[in-house]
């Protein structure tokens, strides 16, 4: 599980900072340079070369000198570098390198240069790509559908290794990216994080499709890149229009998800057999006409289970009615809203206590001191009062003293330093999209009716 030349990796400065990089040992415009490709962060340089070869999660410092000026080292020197630079992330580890500790490799470096070091002291993490990264960190072409969402919606539309998936449209990619993942049972870059890389793969699709000429070009450019070319094929078409044949051939699709202005015009094409007329709405280019063959875009031996994702209510309106007349089922309409869980500190309440006339006990003196050393992890009051605390908060105060450390904590108002608790923010309005869910089916067909007869014939 580590990072490599030509593969997607996260640069990730901070919660809602990350550079989606592909990692260059050269750069192809800097011709005589090994130095290679660099991210320039606010954090400071971070060369290519220092980031090959990285366990997923090192935390990376920045180049200690101005980038410009080191080009023409050596490739083995990058390496000592990069070993000593890297750690792995976790609780309590820091990186390994010094900041004044001279590499052999690092040229003496000019003033200017030391003040570029002085100006670069941060450091990033090195994230493979999944999904979730790649949401945080792509280029938005559109609006995009974020993990809450998509999370949801690939679990009830039964995406898993093996599915073949039909996705319009595509847009920024969003979508496809974690279409992918769940359809392929592993992730390119994610090899070695879950095992999956080394197990038998059930491969499954994503049929993904859009109008927009540009979009589609970027993100067949981004499948590429991301080594998703096989479980992706992304056709450029209007599928209300054309449908979700590709080459004539049927996707076989057993899970759909439109992300599309007007869904219920796509639905016609959506069907097991020629939908009659009346059931297509609007659409002048449903496949009503009955002298070219029907073919069903659609596995005939699963249920299918759609999603369709609009703004408005007036669209969940349209695409439900079209749903029930081409005769899917179990019809749901949801919305996804999150809470998010707030952790604050909150006041002791000992001074409370004694303005609003209170007793105090041993105890809650005992208490309260507990609580200020979850503050503090120091306990200061009793050093200004000459006392030596063990800073074990379980050790019990001596009694003589507890006036004292009493009038104390009164005086320095610790019922300003709070303890912690966590309760919901009011309701926040986070809604995206609704998501209208529905199931069509298998096809009763005649073998099914011979099969029931059959058997019906013999129970009597
Ligand atoms: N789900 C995407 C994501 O997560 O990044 C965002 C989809 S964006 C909101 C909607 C996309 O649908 C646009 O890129 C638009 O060009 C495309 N689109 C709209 N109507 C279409 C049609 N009839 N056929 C194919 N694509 C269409």
């Amino acid at each position: 599980p580590v990072s490599s030349a030509d593969k997607l990796s996260i640069v990730h400065l901070k919660r809602d900072l990350q550079i989606p990089t592909i990692l260059k040992e050269h750069d192809e415009d800097d011709e005589g340079y090994t130095e290679g490709k660099v991210v320039n962060t606010r954090f400071g340089s971070f060369p290519h070369t220092t980031l090959i070869g990285l366990p997923w999660g090192s935390q990376v410092r920045a180049s200690k000198v101005d980038t410009g000026s080191r080009g023409r080292r050596v490739k083995g020197q990058d390496k000592k570098r990069k070993r000593e630079e890297s750690v792995p992330e976790g609780p309590n580890k820091t990186p390994k390198l010094e900041d004044d500790e001279a590499d052999a490799s690092t040229p003496t470096t000019t003033k200017e240069e030391s003040e570029v070091v002085a100006a670069s002291s941060g450091f990033i993490h090195l994230l493979p790509p999944t999904p979730e990264n790649w949401t945080s960190s792509l280029p938005h072409r559109t609006q995009v559908v974020y993990t809450p969402d998509y999370s949801y919606i690939l679990h009830r539309i039964r995406a898993r290794p093996g599915t073949q998936i039909i996705e319009a449209g595509a847009g920024s990619g969003s979508f496809t990216h974690a279409s992918a993942r769940a359809a392929f049972s592993g992730y390119p870059g994610s090899e070695g994080t879950n095992g999956s890389a080394t197990k038998k793969r059930k491969l499954g699709k994503v049929w993904s499709f859009e109008f927009h000429e540009q979009r589609h070009e970027k993100l067949q450019k981004e499948i590429q890149d991301h080594g998703l070319e096989g479980i992706v094929q992304i056709t450029h078409r209007d599928v209300c229009e054309g449908g979700f044949l590709v080459d004539g051939q049927s996707p076989g699709a057993e899970s759909i998800f439109l992300d599309l202005p007007a869904p219920w015009l796509a639905l016609p094409h959506l069907s097991r057999s020629r939908p009659p007329k009346s059931a297509c709405g609007s659409n002048p280019a449903s496949p009503t006409d009955d002298t070219t063959p029907f073919i069903s875009p659609l596995n005939p031996t699963t249920p299918v289970h759609i999603c369709t994702f609009s703004p408005c209510i007036e669209q969940v309106q349209r695409t439900i009615s079209v749903l029930r007349k081409l005769g899917w089922v179990d019809i749901q309409m949801v919305e996804l809203s999150q809470k998010r869980f707030e952790i604050r500190r909150e006041r002791i309440g000992i001074a409370n206590g004694t303005e609003r006339g209170l007793q105090l006990t041993p105890a809650s003196v005992d208490e309260a001191l507990a609580r200020l050393m979850e503050v503090e992890g120091t306990f200061k009051a009793f050093h200004e009062n000459g006392e030596k605390v063990e800073s074990n908060k379980k050790d019990k105060v001596n009694p003589n003293n507890r006036e004292k450390i009493m009038e104390s904590l009164v005086e320095r108002k610790v019922y300003k330093e709070g303890r912690l608790v966590h309760r919901t923010e009011p309701e926040v309005k986070t809604h995206t999209s609704y998501l209208v869910f529905a199931i069509l089916p298998i096809e009763w067909s005649e073998e099914d009716e011979r099969k029931a007869r059959e058997k019906w014939e013999v129970e009597m």
